[in-house]
């Protein structure tokens, strides 16, 4: 089983300082996190990958481990080590060590590292101060924020805005001064907010807290922007995870007798049936007229909930009709509730 050497999965030599490590680390997790290569089932597995190499070398006791036994070492633990040849050493160098009991469980078949934390975990320090406008630090990549129509996050779309981007100042190519003096372009600051027009492709499925890449459009020519995404809410459709809820309203009639009706969905109307003596309340699924789940692939499902809705209208002839229909409840409805506490 191949192992791939976390230096070489970071990009950086075997000298690098932990900062450089560091640094390394976050430019390219945050380039292969998979929220922001939506679709793409490679970057599950690469971010993976970073994550691990990142485990072994941010601890200086696993990097000085890995750094003496390499790939083929056996690493025996300093005072207690598993024989030769034991599950340890069939597990590779780092089987046991970083497997992290989370209920993912392992990277299946993957061969090489094993990161089984949590994603999401990692994604806040990632993407730490990524607000409007705000850059990220020394980094040449930047962030922005921005809000989106539920219609582009839920089917896909282009969405054009303009951004207010943290660049370096070309003037001063970022030290913030000129000569012996502040620079006079970005007061010594070495950073410029620039106002772009940006156009992104949105991929079907995005939620709010997803990230988009847009690459080459960070704080430098070399970076990438960060796009923290908001998904305006929809005033009839309700989003939960990749299902859709939503409340139709029947007649007692429909309610009573049981009718097809047609069920709104976020990629049109559907026809569906309501079973004879739906009570208000009531939920019922459309499988798969959800949201599709750009990691998994699956499609969420379709909650339509009905209220029953009474007529409004006051007449001597429907004063008789709901009369007649007062007689068809065979019981007190209230009788089993308690009276009190
Ligand atoms: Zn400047």
């Amino acid at each position: 089983m191949a192992m791939k050497d976390p230096y070489e999965v970071l990009g950086v030599s075997r000298t690098a300082s932990d900062a450089e490590i560091k640094k390394a680390y976050r430019r390219l997790a945050r380039k292969s996190h998979p929220d922001v290569n939506l679709g793409d089932a490679g970057a599950h597995k690469r971010f993976q990958e970073i994550a691990a190499a990142y485990e072994i070398l941010k601890d200086p006791r696993k990097k000085e481990r890995y750094d003496r036994f390499g790939e083929t070492g056996e690493a025996p633990e300093p005072s207690a080590g598993p024989p030769r040849g034991g599950p340890w050493a069939q597990q590779g160098p780092f089987g046991r060590d970083f497997r992290k009991t989370s209920p993912g469980g392992g990277t299946p078949g993957g061969g090489g590292f094993r990161w089984s934390g949590d994603v999401s975990d990692l994604f806040s320090d990632l993407f730490s101060g990524g607000g409007a406008g705000i850059g990220l630090g020394e980094d040449e990549d930047a962030a922005a924020a921005i809000t989106i129509p539920f219609r582009d996050a839920v089917l896909g779309g282009t969405v054009s805005f303009s951004a207010r981007i943290p660049r370096r100042c070309s003037r001063c190519r970022g030290t913030g001064h000129l000569a012996k003096a502040a620079c006079p372009a970005c007061h010594g600051s070495g950073s410029l907010v620039e106002t772009e027009s940006l156009t992104v492709r949105i991929p079907a499925g995005v939620d709010t807290g997803a990230r988009i890449r847009v690459p080459g459009k960070g704080r430098t020519e070399n970076g990438d922007l960060y796009l923290a995404i908001t998904v305006e809410k929809h005033p009839y459709f309700n989003r939960e995870g990749d299902d859709i809820v939503a409340e139709v309203p029947v007649t007692v009639p429909e309610a009573y007798l049981g009718a097809e009706i047609e069920v709104p969905t976020v990629k049109g109307p559907v026809r569906a049936r309501i079973p004879a003596g739906t009570a208000s309340g009531q939920r019922f699924r459309l499988k798969g007229r959800g949201i599709e789940n750009l990691r998994t692939g699956t499609t969420g499902d379709h909650y339509y909930r009905v209220r029953v809705v009474v007529p409004t209208v006051q007449t001597e002839e429907g004063r008789h009709l709901v009369e007649a229909l007062g007689k068809l409840y065979a019981r007190d409805l209230r009788a089993d509730l308690p009276r009190g506490l």
